[in-house]
């Protein structure tokens, strides 16, 4: 089957007062896999629920390929889903709930049951097919369930954070192997998470949503190199705030040097918060440096020092484990930003919570 894309065109969907989508806009390429990220609340399940069908927006469409399906029912929308909770119809064995919905399309029994074992392999669970979901572990339900998604050869997988009840290892695996299957499959997805890590890791592209609308849509590097605006570059990896003097001549002022302005930064001449990654900033020991070593933390080719600024602030710094060796807490340091543009902030921005 060859993959469709997908559009959502001017997406609004509230619910009294809260604009759960606020003019979202998101277009999927054929076969790509998106993850969309953002704080609580910002809209990302309203989002998956409106594609589903399960959610009516109050305006916008969507598109599957060059149909339009706003107004189509979710089950004729062609669309496979694998939810957080643990769904499975707990009377049917694992080979039965992955059958479920080719048992409703009228598919015969004999057909059923090849497709069921082939899902159950292509999941790594080929046998378990007649096991109960009580009898399966959290990771074995969620291949079911992925299985189960698969089975109706949809054009395009929906995952509402699919992953978020299973225990870090488990985790991981199947997170890997979604995204294997989705490769090989070609399958045109959405993949809905609050987790970062898991967003950055698996997605061709990841989309950063905040207030009901797409703050930024780019492959995992330019998202955490290039941030289009302060609140990607803050909500993506860790970035430090520095306090600095932005001038009129689109240059900073930072730990005592001038640095350029990356696009995106949105503030206006004056004092401005200075967003600097840990593996931006650079460090030397020094007798006389007005920075404090707090903590060292090692993280194997990385050792993140903490660092008390002269003013009281306190800014993280990664540096190359060997680059490292011999600075320890209570050493005294000076500290600084590397080279190239830097982002800026107003300093009252909302600072988005860890
Ligand atoms: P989370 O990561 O916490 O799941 P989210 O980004 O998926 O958040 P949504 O679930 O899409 O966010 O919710 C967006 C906003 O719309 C929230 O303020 C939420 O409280 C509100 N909302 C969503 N569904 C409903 C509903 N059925 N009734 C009332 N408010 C709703």
């Amino acid at each position: 089957m060859t993959a469709v894309g997908v559009r959502m065109l001017g997406m609004r969907r509230s619910f009294g007062a809260v604009h759960a989508l606020d003019g979202l806009d998101l277009v999927i390429e054929p076969g790509e896999f998106i993850a969309l990220l953002g704080p609580s609340g910002c809209g990302k399940t309203t989002a998956l629920r409106v594609l589903a069908g399960f959610e009516t927006a109050d305006a916008g469409t969507v598109w599957v390929g060059d149909k339009d399906i706003t107004g189509t029912p979710p089950n004729k929308r062609d669309m496979g889903m694998v939810f957080q909770a643990f769904s499975l119809f707990p009377n049917l064995t694992a080979a039965d709930n992955v059958a479920f919905g080719l048992r409703v399309r009228g598919v015969d029994s004999a057909a059923r049951r090849k497709r069921a074992a082939d899902l159950l392999e292509l999941v790594g669970l080929g046998h378990v097919g007649k096991r109960y979901p009580h009898q399966l572990s959290g990771g074995q339900q969620q291949r079911v369930a992925l299985a189960r998604a698969l089975a109706i050869e949809p054009r395009v997988l929906l995952l509402d954070e699919p992953l978020s009840a299973l225990d870090a290892q488990v985790r991981v695996q199947l997170r890997d192997e979604i995204r294997r299957i989705q490769q090989r499959l070609g399958i045109t997805t959405l993949f809905v998470t609050h987790d970062q890590g898991e967003a950055l890791s698996v997605a061709d592209r990841v989309g950063v949503m905040r207030a009901g609308r797409l703050e930024q849509l780019a492959d995992p590097d330019t998202l955490y190199h290039r941030p289009a605006t302060p609140f990607v570059g803050e909500f993506v990896g860790t970035m430090n705030r520095l306090p600095g003097v932005l001038g009129s001549d689109g240059t900073v002022r930072v730990l005592g040097a001038d640095r350029p302005v990356a696009e995106g930064s949105d503030a206006v001449p004056g004092e401005v918060a200075v967003l600097v990654r840990p593996e931006a900033m650079t460090l030397s020991a020094s007798e006389t440096g007005s920075a404090l070593v707090v903590v060292r933390t090692f993280h194997g080719a990385l050792t993140r020092l903490s660092v008390r600024l002269g003013d009281g602030d306190e800014a993280l710094v990664d540096l190359p484990s060997p680059a490292a060796a011999g600075i320890m807490p209570g050493d005294t340091v000076t500290v600084g930003v590397g080279e190239g543009p830097v982002l800026v902030a107003a300093t009252d921005a909302t600072r988005i919570p860890a």
